[in-house]
């Protein structure tokens, strides 16, 4: 079962403009072949499919646990697209309809993907930054633990390389805090994944990190979590399970050299989290000639309601 918690897994600076070019260049780390939707639907089928999961349950642990961190690392980047569609934080909606005659969309139609304007509204979609769809031949389950786990160290990497890409492509600071904070994860998850590979096959596959040779000291964006620790940790996202890939991740095995030293541990549950931002509404570019405080007004009512 999955639960849901209304925060995201990191605190996202506000835009500092309305950019929606730089948001069609996060959408690569969504629906991207190496995205979070890829790397969600990889390890959420891995476990489901797991084989002999109590005999193999440290192993069984770790891919479900960080199934739970990819579906919150998709939450994250959407929002960060959304974000950045909409720009600033603003304390509320936009009054009134405009005068939509004078085309107060104009400039969308110019921007790299206009579909994330005309189709969806400014928010995130399954989709790459061109506008592609993501698709299920991005995910492999096939049965084999080594194989399986293989896989998952080689999409770790090959998604640190697309973040950095994208990275060097942004200067907003919500676009930025995401790749920084994504890149720290995922040399969590390289690293976990080369330590499950080394507990069965004895080969030191760790030795390869970090691939690619880039260390986190060079990202001013991860240099906040690194100094909390985020690099030596793994959360279970779970109130009391998953606890079982201490065997891997942990078990005196240590931070990657490069990162601050330090020995790795699993948390129970998640991190503290952030603050989900509020949206811009905007009546001219979804109902022109409605007034949204009737709906505000009958959610205020049920809300009250509801405590
Ligand atoms: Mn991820
Ligand atoms: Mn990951």
């Amino acid at each position: 079962m999955f639960m849901r918690v209304d925060k995201l897994q990191a605190e996202l600076p506000a835009p500092k403009r309305k950019d929606p070019n730089a948001a069609a260049a996060l959408q690569e780390l969504l629906g991207g072949k190496y995205g979070e939707m890829s790397t969600l639907g990889n390890y959420m089928f891995q476990s489901f499919n797991f084989r002999s999961k109590s005999k193999l349950r440290p192993f069984y642990s770790l891919v479900a646990a960080i199934t739970a961190e990819e579906l919150g690392h998709v939450e994250l980047v959407s929002n960060g697209v959304a974000m950045l569609n909409n720009g600033p934080d603003n304390d509320g909606d936009e009054k009134d309809g405009g005068d939509i005659s004078k085309a107060p969309f104009e400039d969308m139609k110019d921007i790299r993907l206009a579909a994330a304007f005309l189709s969806n509204g400014g928010g995130s979609a399954p989709i790459n930054s061109n506008g592609v769809s993501w698709n299920n031949d991005f995910i492999t389950t096939t049965g084999n633990l080594v194989v399986d786990l293989l896989h998952n160290f080689h999409l770790e990497c090959g998604a640190r390389l697309h973040k950095l890409r994208v990275y060097e492509t942004l200067t907003d600071p919500t676009g930025r805090e995401v790749c920084g904070y994504l890149l720290v994860r995922g040399s969590v998850h390289a690293h976990a994944y080369a330590l499950a590979l080394k507990k069965i096959t004895g080969v030191e596959i760790e030795k390869f990190l970090p691939t690619p040779n880039i260390n986190l000291d060079k990202i001013p964006e991860c240099q906040k979590y690194l100094q909390e620790g985020s690099h030596r940790r793994l959360y279970t996202f779970s109130p009391g399970d998953y606890t079982e890939m201490a065997g891997i991740w942990g078990n005196g095995e240590v931070a990657l050299p490069g990162d601050p030293k330090g020995e790795l541990s699993v948390v129970e549950g998640m991190p503290e989290g952030g603050k989900i931002h509020q949206l811009t509404g905007v009546p001219s570019a979804f109902t022109p000639d409605y007034a949204p405080e009737e709906m505000f007004e009958i959610a205020a009512k049920l809300t009250k309601k509801a405590r």
